[in-house]
């Protein structure tokens, strides 16, 4: 696989960053995925612009390459022959050559930029939507600014490895009796035909595919409603589901043990990853 780092495209085993690099050291670095179908990339333009929103909330300077961003993104899908799948990509305020609190002057050190692709064919004809996920819920105890897109994702990957001991597929985050989100993903459900789905704040990722659907939704004439759930709600639901870049819409078919509706993937749910598809592979660049 070719990797790029910081200005070159280098196999794998090349590819190296300092020990020093802030991401490592203090989880300073924030992040985007970008989902790949036919060889295009789906949303592009509103990964960049929460990238930029992300380093700006942060004081973090873009990279160099920032403009040449959507060339790289091509570079890495064409070298390295992706069809379906993923383009990784992160920035972190770069490395001082030492370990310390104070942001290092950006007039000296340089962000560190990363990316690399990750192919997964199947991504989009996925045999699990057609059964969909089940999870259990779990306290939200992460960081206040859930809404910059940061490398610290030690307690969402705890929340998998929690899900996966009691045989769930995910988590979805409760604080103060109110779903925040999943781990990697915003959450929903559905009852009487209206789309629940919490507003947007910074207790929550603003994700770009919430965005989407939230848009597909209302030009299909469904109803959405952006406010709080609990999961008392949710096991009372005709349909749940979650979104995100590298999983577009999943039915959710269980909560802490509870079926949701028939215990299987609903029908707005369903029509919503088809519209989701149908109207990505169109705008794909
Ligand atoms: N919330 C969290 C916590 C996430 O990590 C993600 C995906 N990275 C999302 C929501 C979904 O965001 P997007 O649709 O932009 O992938």
């Amino acid at each position: 696989r070719i990797v790029y780092v910081n200005g070159e495209y280098l196999p794998e085993e090349e590819a190296t960053v300092s020990i020093f690099d802030r991401a490592f050291l203090m989880a300073d670095g924030v992040y985007e995925v970008t989902s790949v179908l036919d060889g295009k990339l789906i949303d592009f333009d509103g990964h960049k612009a929460r990238l930029e929103r992300s380093l700006a909330e942060l004081d973090m300077d873009k990279p160099e390459a920032f403009d040449d961003l959507l060339d790289i993104h091509r570079e890495l899908v064409e070298r390295n022959g992706i069809v379906e799948g993923m383009i990784y990509l992160q920035v972190s305020r770069g490395s001082a050559g030492d370990r310390d609190f104070v942001f290092p002057d950006p007039e000296i050190v340089k962000p560190t930029l990363v990316l690399f692709t990750q192919s997964k064919p199947g991504l989009a004809d996925s045999p699990v939507a057609k059964t969909g996920i089940k999870v259990i819920s779990i306290d939200d105890i992460r960081w206040g600014r859930r809404d910059i897109k940061t490398t610290q994702l030690l307690y969402p990957s705890m929340g998998k490895m929690m899900a996966k001991k009691a045989g769930a597929d995910d988590a979805w985050l409760v604080e103060d009796g109110k779903v925040t989100e999943g781990t990697s993903n915003n959450a929903y459900i559905v009852k009487g035909g209206s789309i629940i789905t919490r507003e947007l704040s910074n207790d929550i990722l603003h994700g770009i595919t919430r965005a989407a659907v939230l848009r597909f939704a209302k030009e299909a004439q469904m109803k959405v409603e952006e406010r709080s759930f609990t999961i008392e709600e949710a096991q009372d639901a005709d349909e749940a589901f979650v979104t995100s870049a590298s999983t577009f819409v999943m039915p959710v078919v269980e909560i802490d043990g509870a079926p949701i509706g028939e215990g299987t993937p609903g029908p707005v749910a369903t029509r919503l990853r088809e519209i989701y598809l149908e109207e990505s592979r169109k705008a794909a660049i």
